[in-house]
C-alpha cells in the first residue's frame, strides 16, 4: 500500500517529513510511515482541481450519482480492512467502525437520490412577459450551481462519517465540485484506504483527474497552504473552536475570501423543568449517561450542562445520575491531545471558585489514552455571572447546574453561546408553560429536543446540523442530511438566454421532470 498524498491519479514523493498513526488503546505506533505532502504537492492538487471543475459541474445528475454509488459499493466491499485500520487508528471498537462504514455509504448514496432526481437545485422561472406595462418583463431563469474546489478537514472523531468519503465530500461532490482532503492525522491508514477507493472510482467513472486529491501534513501548514490557494472556493471543517476559527479567519482574510463552514464546539445543554415525577427524572438519568458517555463523550452533540431544578426530587436525579457515571469503565479517546485536552480542560474548571467536582469515576486507569467521567456541579449563580463554565469540555464529563425558579431557567438561556442542540425534558404542559424558553433557544441551537437526547444524529432530509457561532462559523448551514449540499452551491440566474442554450434543469419543455417555482 502506498503511504503517500494522492494527488490526482499520481502519489506524492516520500521526504524526510513523516509520521506514524498511534493505536491509543495501546500506544503502539503504527509500523507504517505516512509522508507528508510538500507545498508543491498542494499546489499540484490545487492546479488539477482547478481544470477539473468546469468538466464536473457539468456532469448529470445521473452521472454524478453513478460515480457516488460507485464509491459507496467499494467502501463497503473493503469494511473488513476498514475495520482492522481504523480499530488500530482510532481505538473505536469494531461495531462503531462497521456502523460509520454503513452511515458514509449511506451519506453517498442519499446524495445520489438527491442529485438522480434533480430538484434540489432550486429552479425558479420567470417567464416573460413582453407587453408588461410600463416595462417589459424579461425572462429570468435561475438555479444553483456549484462553487468550485472546496478543502475538507478530516474530522478525528468521524474516521469515515466526517473524513475522506464522508459528509463534506459526499456533498461537495453531489454539488458538482473537487475535493481537495486534508487528511487527520490521527487516521492516515484509514484516510488511505478510502482514498484509494475515490481514484480508482473516479478513473473508472472517466472523470476528471482532478476531482479528488488527498494531502496529509499539518493542519498549521499544509491544512493553511490548501486554504489560501486562490482555486479553493470553500472549505468544510469538523474539529476544536481554535483549529475551525484559524481557518475561517485566514479565509476571511484572503484577498477573495471564502465560505467556511466549520462544526466546532457546542455543549448541548439539557433543560429539566421542574414538573417531572421522581420516576421520570430517575429514568431521565439514566437516558442522561447514555448519552453523555457514548463513544467515550466524543461526539459533537455531547450533553455538556445540564440544568436541574433544586428539589428533592432534582437532587435525586443528580445522585441516580453521579451513581451511573461513578460505574463507567475509562475508555481510550481518539488520540493523545483529545485526552490531554480533556484533562486539562476539566483542571481548568475545577478550579473556578464555586464548581464542586462532584464525581471522578472510581475505576483506575491503566493505559494510555484511557479517560474516565467526571460530573462538576456549580449553582445557577454562578453560571449566570463566570461565562467559563459555558466552555465545552470535550469527553465525558458534565456540569449540573442547580436552579431555583424557571425565570433563571430563561436567564440561563439567554446568555448561552451558540450550540448545535438544546433538549428540554417535562411534560407537554410545562413545556406550554415555559414557551418563552423555546422561543429563546430557537435564537441559540440548531436542533431543538424534546424528551429526547442530542447524540445520534439521524441523517435525512430535515435534520439541522449546525448553529450559530461557536457552534459554526455559518448558523445558516447543517453539515449533515440532504441540505449539506447547499454550502457548496450558489445560486446563477440567467437571463434572456434562447432555451436551447439553458441548463436542462431550466429549460421550458422541463426535460428532466423536476419540481420548480415557475411564475
Ligand atoms: P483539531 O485540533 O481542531 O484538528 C482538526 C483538523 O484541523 C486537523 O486536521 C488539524 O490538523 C487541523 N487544524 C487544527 N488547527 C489548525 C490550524 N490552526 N490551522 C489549520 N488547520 C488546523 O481537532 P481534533 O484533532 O479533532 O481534536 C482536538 C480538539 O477538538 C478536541 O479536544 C475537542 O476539543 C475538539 N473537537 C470538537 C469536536 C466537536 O464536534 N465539537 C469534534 C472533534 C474535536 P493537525 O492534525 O495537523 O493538527
Amino acid at each position: 500500500m502506498q503511504n503517500t498524498s494522492l494527488i490526482g491519479f499520481s502519489v506524492g514523493e516520500k521526504n524526510e517529513s513523516s509520521f506514524h498513526a498511534v493505536n491509543p488503546s495501546t500506544g503502539e505506533a503504527s509500523s507504517v510511515s505516512y509522508f507528508s505532502a510538500s507545498e508543491n504537492e498542494v499546489v499540484r492538487a490545487c492546479e488539477l482541481a482547478e481544470s477539473a471543475k468546469f468538466e464536473m459541474a457539468g456532469m448529470s445528475g445521473m452521472e454524478k450519482a453513478i460515480f457516488l454509488r460507485l464509491v459507496a459499493d467499494r467502501i463497503e466491499q473493503k469494511v473488513g480492512e476498514l475495520v482492522k485500520v481504523a480499530t488500530f487508528e482510532t481505538g473505536l471498537p469494531e461495531g462503531r467502525i462497521r456502523g460509520e462504514t454503513t452511515r458514509t455509504c449511506g451519506q453517498l448514496r442519499m446524495f445520489a437520490d438527491l442529485v438522480e432526481e434533480g430538484s434540489w437545485v432550486d429552479a425558479r422561472i420567470d417567464s416573460e412577459i413582453p407587453d408588461r406595462e410600463p416595462v417589459p418583463k424579461p425572462d429570468l431563469r435561475s438555479m444553483l450551481r456549484p462553487v468550485g474546489p472546496v478543502a475538507v478537514f478530516c474530522a478525528s472523531n468521524f474516521p469515515l462519517a466526517f473524513s475522506v468519503a464522508g459528509g463534506d465530500t459526499a456533498s461537495a461532490w453531489a454539488a458538482g465540485c473537487p475535493v481537495i482532503v486534508k487528511a487527520h492525522h490521527a487516521h492516515p491508514g484509514t484516510a488511505l484506504l478510502v482514498g484509494e477507493i475515490v481514484v480508482q472510482s473516479i478513473k473508472d467513472s472517466k472523470m476528471p483527474e482532478g476531482c479528488f486529491s488527498l494531502l496529509f501534513g499539518e493542519g498549521r501548514t499544509i491544512g493553511q497552504s490548501i486554504v489560501k490557494q486562490s482555486s479553493i472556493k470553500a472549505v468544510g471543517f469538523t474539529g476544536s473552536r481554535a483549529g475551525g476559527r484559524a481557518i475561517f479567519d485566514l479565509a476571511s482574510s484572503r484577498e477573495e475570501p471564502i465560505p467556511v463552514f466549520a462544526e466546532m464546539s457546542s455543549i448541548n445543554p439539557i433543560f429539566l423543568l421542574p414538573d417531572m415525577d421522581l420516576a421520570r427524572m430517575n429514568e431521565v438519568a439514566e437516558g442522561l449517561y447514555a448519552s453523555a458517555t457514548m463513544g467515550v463523550g466524543q461526539f459533537c452533540t455531547n450533553p455538556g450542562v445540564v440544568f436541574y431544578p433544586d428539589t428533592t426530587i432534582g437532587h435525586s436525579f443528580k445522585d441516580t445520575f453521579l451513581d451511573r457515571m461513578n460505574e463507567f469503565e475509562p475508555g481510550a479517546m481518539l488520540h493523545v491531545g483529545i485526552k490531554d485536552s480533556y484533562y486539562g480542560d476539566i483542571d481548568k474548571m475545577s478550579r473556578i471558585d464555586g464548581v464542586r467536582v462532584l464525581s471522578k469515576s472510581r475505576n483506575e486507569i491503566s493505559k494510555n489514552c484511557y479517560a474516565r467521567t467526571a460530573v462538576l456541579g456549580a449553582e445557577m449563580d454562578l453560571f449566570l455571572k463566570n461565562p467559563e463554565l459555558s466552555n465545552e469540555i470535550f469527553g465525558p464529563a458534565t456540569m449540573l447546574i442547580s436552579y431555583k425558579s424557571e425565570s433563571e431557567l430563561i436567564s440561563a438561556a439567554e446568555i448561552l453561546d451558540g450550540q448545535l442542540t438544546a433538549s428540554i425534558f417535562g411534560s407537554a404542559q410545562d413545556l406550554t408553560k415555559n414557551d418563552d424558553l423555546v422561543s429563546i433557544l430557537e435564537t441559540k441551537a440548531g436542533r431543538l429536543l424534546f424528551n429526547q437526547f442530542p447524540t445520534g444524529v439521524e441523517v435525512c432530509e430535515s435534520i439541522v446540523h449546525g448553529g450559530p457561532y461557536p457552534a459554526t462559523t455559518d448558523g445558516r448551514s447543517t453539515s449533515v442530511g440532504t441540505g449539506a449540499i447547499l454550502r457548496f452551491t450558489r445560486p446563477v440566474c440567467y437571463q434572456g438566454f434562447p432555451d436551447s442554450f439553458l441548463p436542462d434543469e431550466l429549460k421550458e419543455s422541463n426535460p428532466l421532470n423536476i419540481r420548480r417555482k415557475k411564475v
